[in-house]
């Protein structure tokens, strides 16, 4: 394991100089500085938060199928824990890096916050692409990793959870691999579990239901009806299809959804339970579909209301133009560049920004850690119902900065994560 540097910042850089080849970490550091000025946030509360805690990279030797041993390079980033434990997801993917989880990290601390449930933040990951893995590979890469990985998390310290490339089952496999490195069960180092090791009802569709709730909550503010609301979602996964599905129940018109092989398009709305989700079978969004535009044609669609659902840094400089949505709700981490966000600002098109609205997945979380502390489940109408009043509070702290302090939703979302910060920074200081 190796221990942290710190990102290289230069705060001197003004957002309208930014552009899209800025990092996700300079990003979000930019995005820390500007909210700080706002509330005149202690600097040395700021320097802290610039970087993180810790960063540790691992190696990761497994024995693949064929009986050859590859090796792979695991980070998990370990940005603040002044308001709790470290949390955050651990992602399987070709092209993660160091510097995105610490970005990654810094976005968890910031939605715990908003959501004023006591996590710090964290994100791991692991430098490989789950397609090219068989099962029982997933399986060695994933207890590898957290053997490599396990003195730093545990259920008071660090508690890691799916996202990108990884499911339920991994986090099985990290829990069991803890456990008996641990020789005790500990159900609460991982959430998003299997409900037969204490997984919380409610948990896999969170973050979806989260990004509808704020969708509804944001059609209701800016006086739409959901009925003559028309929407685009990219991405058809837990998120986007949870999300798009739960707003066609309450009335909306999905008009658009999509994968990475195109855009299912029916003006007259989508049945979206017909349209199958990456879980029940990948990438079949287009099968049997009338009209199928290519992927990038989704932000050009004439929509009220835009959900990217799918990957990070997919508004960009180059495309946001295109867009002509009034609205847009983030189900995925990071999906507009800190560019593309200031011409959307310019542009008067509200963003309701990921550490609001795809919380629901870490808010469940907190759920599922109370359950397995506690060793007792909730009933599913008990989380949902939990959820929403928690989304609900978080949507009117929101709501209060954004009107008071005529500031966009992103950084009405930040103002309210780093006052709490800021407050447990002032209660406890810094020691030794
Ligand atoms: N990976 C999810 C996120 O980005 C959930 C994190 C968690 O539940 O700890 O919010």
């Amino acid at each position: 394991m190796s221990s942290d540097t710190p990102p290289q910042t230069d705060r001197t850089e003004s957002r309208d100089q930014s552009d899209d080849s800025e990092s996700a970490l300079q990003t979000v550091v930019d995005q820390l500085s500007e909210v700080a000025d706002e509330i005149d946030l202690d600097p040395n509360v700021v320097e802290r938060l610039s970087h993180p805690n810790s960063v540790y990279e691992v190696t990761v030797p497994i024995e693949r199928d064929d009986g050859s041993i590859e090796v792979f390079t695991g980070y998990r980033a370990q940005h603040d824990s002044v308001r709790g434990p470290y949390k955050g997801g651990v992602r399987y993917n070709p092209s993660i890096t160091r510097d995105e989880c610490v970005a990654l990290s810094m976005a968890m601390t910031w939605k715990c916050a908003v959501m004023d449930i006591p996590f710090g933040g964290a994100k791991g990951g692991v430098q490989a692409n789950p397609k090219d893995l068989s099962e029982r590979e997933h399986e060695r890469l994933t207890r590898r990793f957290t053997h490599e990985i396990g003195d730093i998390i545990g259920p008071m310290t660090d508690i890691p959870a799916p996202d990108m490339g990884t499911d339920a089952q991994t986090m099985a496999w990290i829990m069991d691999a803890y456990s008996t490195n641990v020789g005790e069960t500990k159900p609460g180092v991982v959430t998003g579990k299997p409900m037969s090791i204490g997984g919380s009802e409610g948990r896999e569709g969170a973050p979806g239901r989260s990004v509808a709730l704020i969708a509804r909550k944001a059609a209701e503010y800016y006086d739409w009806s959901l009925d003559d609301t028309t929407i685009a979602v990219q991405g058809f996964g837990s998120v986007g299809a949870k999300a798009a599905r739960l707003l066609d129940d309450w009335g909306a018109d999905i008009v658009a959804v999509s994968d990475v092989k195109g855009v299912r398009y029916e003006p007259d709305g989508i049945d979206t339970m017909a349209v199958p989700s990456f879980e029940e079978e990948p990438e079949a969004v287009t099968d049997d579909a009338d009209e199928v535009l290519a992927p990038e044609q989704l932000f050009e669609l004439d929509v009220d209301m835009l959900v990217p659902a799918a990957i990070g840094n997919v508004i960009t400089k180059q495309n946001v133009h295109d867009i002509t949505a009034d609205l847009i709700v983030e189900g995925a981490n990071g999906p507009t560049t800190h560019a593309a966000d200031a011409i959307l600002e310019e542009r008067d098109i509200p963003v309701l920004p990921d550490i609001l609205a795809n919380a629901g997945g870490v808010t469940v979380s907190y759920f599922e850690w109370l359950q397995d502390i506690n060793r007792r489940a909730w009933s599913s109408e008990r989380v949902n119902n939990e959820l929403d009043q928690e989304m609900h509070a978080a949507w009117d702290d929101v709501r209060t900065e954004f009107e008071q302090r005529s500031v966009s939703w992103r950084d009405a979302a930040y103002i309210v994560a780093l006052s709490r910060i800021g407050a447990a920074y002032d209660a406890r200081g810094l020691w030794p």
